[in-house]
C-alpha cells in the first residue's frame, strides 16, 4: 500500500467512524453473537497473496462489527465506562501515524515534555497540591503493580531486586475487602503472595475500611514477626463504589511508617469537580501514590492511566534500570520508561492535551455532574418499581439493585436485558448476594438514555418473571 492509498482509506475510515457514531444508539449495546461464531468465519490459514483494502474493510463490516460490544453506546451502563471522546480519537490517530517509541526524552522530546505538562495540568484539575509529579501508564493495573513493587523494595531496604525475597520473611500489604482484583494480582506477581494481602472489613455508607481494625491488624502482625510494607486505599471500588476514609487510613500509615497507594481508577475523574473532591478527598495530598484512569470517565481513549507520585524517588529506586544503550549523555533529562515496568511507551499525553483543550475542564465537569444526577434519578425510579430493591445507594454515578427473586433471577434479568440489547449492564456481588450494577458515565449519554433504562428494565422484567 502506498501513501496515497493510505490517505484515501484514512478518509474512508474517518467517514465510516462519523456514521458509526451517529447511528450507534440504534445498535444493540452488547454483541449478540454466540461463542465461536466470529472465529468460524475467518480462514484457518494466513493468506499467501495480498488483498485489496476494499475487501478487507468489507469483511470488517460483515464479520467483525457484529461481534463488537459498543462501549461508546450512549446506553452502556455496564462495568465502568471506557470513553473515547472525538478529540482524543483524533490525537490517537496522529500518535498512531507518527508512531514514535517514547521511552526516553531523546526518543521524542515532545512526548516527554507534553507528558510532564499534562500530568501537571491533571494534578491541578484534581486539586492536588504543588509538588506532585507523575507518569502516564497503560493501565491502573500497571500503576498499582509499580506501587506494590515500590512498597516491597522500600520495606526490604531496596534489596529485593538485587537479592530476591528468600529469607526476608513475609511482607504484608493492607487494603479493604472492596479492592479491585488488580491489587491481588499486583501482590501475586510482586512476590508478596495472596495470603500476605490482608483485606479488612468495611463499614458505613461508603463501605470504608475499618481503620481501627487496620491498626490492630498491623500492630498484631508486627508482634508476630511480619513486615508491613504498605496500605492500598480506594476511592470508588469496582463492585459498589466503596470509598475509604483517607484521613483515618493515613493516620494508621503514618503511625507505622507505611507507603500508601490510592486506587481511584474510576472515581478519580470526578475529582475535577471541586465539590466532589471536597466530599471524598480531604487528605489526599498525604498519599505517596495515586492512580486514576482518564481512559474511564474523563474521555481519553484507552489506554491512559495517570499515576501521581508525591516523591518519585522510591519508585525510581525500584524500577529504574539504565543499560549503556539507553543512556542519554550530557543532559539531566526525564526518561519516563524508568518510572514504569515496560520500556516501550506510546505518546499518551497528546490525547489529554487535545481533550482538555477541546472541552475545557468545565465541559468535562458538566458531563460528570449530569451523570451523577441522572444515576440518582434513575435509582429513585427503580426504587419505586414494585418489589425492586436498591441494595447500595449511589456513590457518584454507581448504584446496585435487585429485582424480586433469588440470585438466579437477578442473573436471568441481566441476561435478558443484554439479549434485548437496548441497554447493557452487569451483575456484581454484595453482602453475599448477587446484585445488578448500574453506572452512568458514557460520554454522549443523555438523560433520556438513562431514564429509558427504567422502561426497558420494567418491560423485560415482565417477560421473565
Ligand atoms: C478499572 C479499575 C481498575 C483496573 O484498571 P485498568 O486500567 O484496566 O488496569 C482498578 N481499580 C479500579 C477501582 C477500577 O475501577
Amino acid at each position: 500500500m502506498n501513501w496515497d492509498d493510505y490517505a484515501h482509506w484514512g478518509k474512508e475510515i474517518a467517514q465510516w467512524g462519523a456514521e458509526y457514531h451517529k447511528a450507534l444508539a440504534e445498535r444493540p449495546v452488547r454483541a449478540q453473537t454466540g461463542l465461536g461464531e466470529i472465529a468460524a468465519q475467518l480462514p484457518a490459514t494466513p493468506p499467501e497473496q495480498g488483498e485489496d483494502m476494499s475487501n478487507i474493510l468489507a469483511d470488517f463490516d460483515a464479520i467483525v462489527m457484529p461481534g463488537m460490544t459498543h462501549w461508546q453506546h450512549p446506553r452502556f451502563f455496564a462495568y465502568f465506562p471506557a470513553n473515547a471522546a472525538p478529540p482524543s480519537m483524533l490525537a490517537e490517530q496522529l500518535v498512531n501515524t507518527v508512531a514514535a517509541q517514547c521511552m526516553l526524552w531523546q526518543t521524542s522530546p515532545a512526548a516527554t515534555e507534553v507528558e510532564g505538562v499534562m500530568v501537571d495540568w491533571l494534578r491541578q484539575a484534581l486539586g492536588l497540591a504543588d509538588g506532585w509529579t507523575g507518569v502516564i501508564q497503560d493501565s491502573a493495573s500497571s500503576a498499582t503493580l509499580s506501587a506494590v513493587l515500590t512498597m516491597r523494595e522500600r520495606a526490604t531496604g531496596y534489596t529485593g531486586n538485587r537479592d530476591g525475597l528468600a529469607g526476608k520473611g513475609p511482607l504484608r500489604i493492607y487494603c479493604s475487602d472492596q479492592v479491585h482484583s488488580s491489587i491481588d494480582r499486583a501482590c501475586w506477581v510482586a512476590g508478596i503472595g495472596q495470603d500476605n494481602l490482608v483485606k479488612l472489613p468495611t463499614k458505613g455508607a461508603r463501605f470504608e475500611m475499618d481503620a481501627d481494625a487496620l491498626d490492630r491488624a498491623i500492630t498484631a502482625e508486627i508482634a508476630a514477626g511480619f513486615t508491613p510494607a504498605g496500605i492500598i486505599a480506594i476511592t470508588g471500588g469496582t463492585g459498589v463504589g466503596a470509598c475509604d476514609d483517607l484521613t483515618s487510613v493515613l493516620a494508621v500509615a503514618r503511625a507505622h511508617d507505611l507507603y500508601t497507594h490510592l486506587d481511584a481508577a474510576w472515581a478519580g475523574s470526578a475529582m475535577i469537580c471541586p465539590e466532589i473532591r471536597d466530599a471524598f478527598w480531604g487528605d489526599v495530598d498525604a498519599f505517596d501514590s495515586i492512580v486514576f484512569n482518564p481512559h474511564k470517565w474523563l474521555g481519553a481513549q484507552f489506554d491512559c492511566s495517570v499515576q501521581f507520585l508525591r516523591d518519585a524517588t522510591p519508585q525510581l529506586n525500584t524500577l529504574k534500570i539504565e543499560p549503556e544503550y539507553l543512556k542519554t549523555t550530557g543532559q539531566e533529562v526525564t526518561n519516563y520508561s524508568e518510572w514504569t515496568i515496560p520500556l516501550g511507551r506510546r505518546f499518551r499525553a497528546l490525547k489529554i492535551w487535545f481533550l482538555l483543550r477541546s472541552y475545557g475542564l468545565e465541559g468535562l465537569r458538566s458531563r460528570i455532574r449530569n451523570h451523577i444526577s441522572w444515576a440518582s434519578e434513575l435509582c429513585e425510579a427503580l426504587r419505586a418499581l414494585d418489589g425492586f430493591e436498591i441494595v447500595t445507594e449511589p456513590i457518584l454515578s454507581l448504584f446496585s439493585f435487585r429485582c424480586p427473586g433469588d440470585d438466579a433471577m437477578q442473573q436471568r434479568l441481566v441476561d435478558a436485558l443484554n439479549d434485548d440489547g437496548r441497554i447493557y449492564l452487569t451483575q456484581g456481588a454484595f453482602g453475599g448476594q448477587k446484585v445488578i450494577r448500574f453506572q452512568v458515565g458514557q460520554f454522549d449519554t443523555t438523560r433520556d438514555d438513562v431514564m429509558m433504562a427504567h422502561a426497558v428494565i420494567q418491560e423485560v422484567w415482565e417477560t421473565i418473571r
